[in-house]
């Protein structure tokens, strides 16, 4: 439990580093957008006497913008992965107290852990930053209280099931959070893995969550997939492949990651 509350705050500090760089970007381009559109009167209005300074200031506005990209991708880069052998139910169940913690008492939390589950091969700390930001989702999509289902199972797809998902063909192992929320419409649902996109109020939304997530899925060789209804609710579910080799689950085996690259 108290390697959990650790690794919350972390989860929490890097929060609050991409959340803090996604505001200071917006402030930025406000910045920026202001200064073009006054560069932009004066030149419809021929009064030219100001222009360097307004250009000026929006170049430099531009070069912190710049500046701070470089450091959120240095900082994600750094996030190599390292995939072990993971027991997918014994990683729900002990995050089950942080996210009950963390979606309150007016949501009610169900767990479908499937029996015989198979083991995945996945970075297992990803896998809980994930599901973490799949709940808080969750949570934020029922103001008023609601349900929260975290299911597991197997699936073994064939070719065309595979291909729909843009996933070679096999085994793999799901795991689906489901809300009764407000759901998304087609357009937000569209955009929702884009970095920085966002429908929450600025400060509470990075827009990030769900294109890590993306990304942490890809890399894993699996997928994501949105399913929601407006009105009804959601359910995001990920496809991650099962572990070929012996089943030594605890996740003590060398790691698979490319160690010395950056
Ligand atoms: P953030 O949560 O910081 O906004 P995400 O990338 O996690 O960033 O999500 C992007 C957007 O997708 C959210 O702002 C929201 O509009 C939508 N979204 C994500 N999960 C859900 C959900 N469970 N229910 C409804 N909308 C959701």
């Amino acid at each position: 439990a108290e390697e959990l509350l650790q690794q919350s705050q972390k989860m929490e500090a890097v929060g609050q580093l991409t959340g803090g760089l996604a505001h200071d970007f917006n402030n930025l381009l406000t910045g920026i957008i202001g200064s073009l559109e006054l560069i932009q009167r004066r030149v419809e209005q021929n009064r030219t006497a100001d222009l360097g300074r307004y250009l000026g200031s929006a170049k430099v506005a531009a070069g912190r913008a710049a500046a701070l990209t470089h450091r959120l991708l240095a900082f994600s880069r750094r996030q190599t992965l390292d995939p072990k052998p993971t027991a997918l139910n014994q990683l729900v169940a002990g995050m089950e107290e942080l996210v009950v913690r963390s979606i309150g008492p007016a949501i009610e939390l169900h767990s479908l852990l499937s029996d015989d589950l198979w083991t995945t091969l996945v970075d297992p700390n990803q896998l809980e930053n994930a599901l973490l930001n799949l709940c808080i989702n969750a949570r934020d999509a029922m103001p008023d209280g609601g349900v929260l289902t975290i299911k597991t199972a197997n699936l073994a797809l064939d070719g065309p099931a595979a291909r729909a998902l843009e996933l070679s063909p096999g085994p793999y192992v799901t795991l689906a959070v489901t809300d009764t929320g407000t759901g998304m419409s087609p357009e937000v649902i569209e955009r929702a893995f884009d970095p920085f996109f966002t429908t929450k109020p600025l400060g509470q939304g990075t827009g990030l969550g769900l294109s890590m997530i993306y990304g942490f899925a890809r890399q894993s060789h699996g997928q994501v997939r949105i399913h929601s209804e407006l009105g009804r609710g959601t359910t995001v579910c990920l496809y991650l492949p099962r572990h070929a080799g012996a089943a030594t689950v605890a996740g003590e085996m060398p790691a698979l990651t490319d160690a010395g690259r950056t």
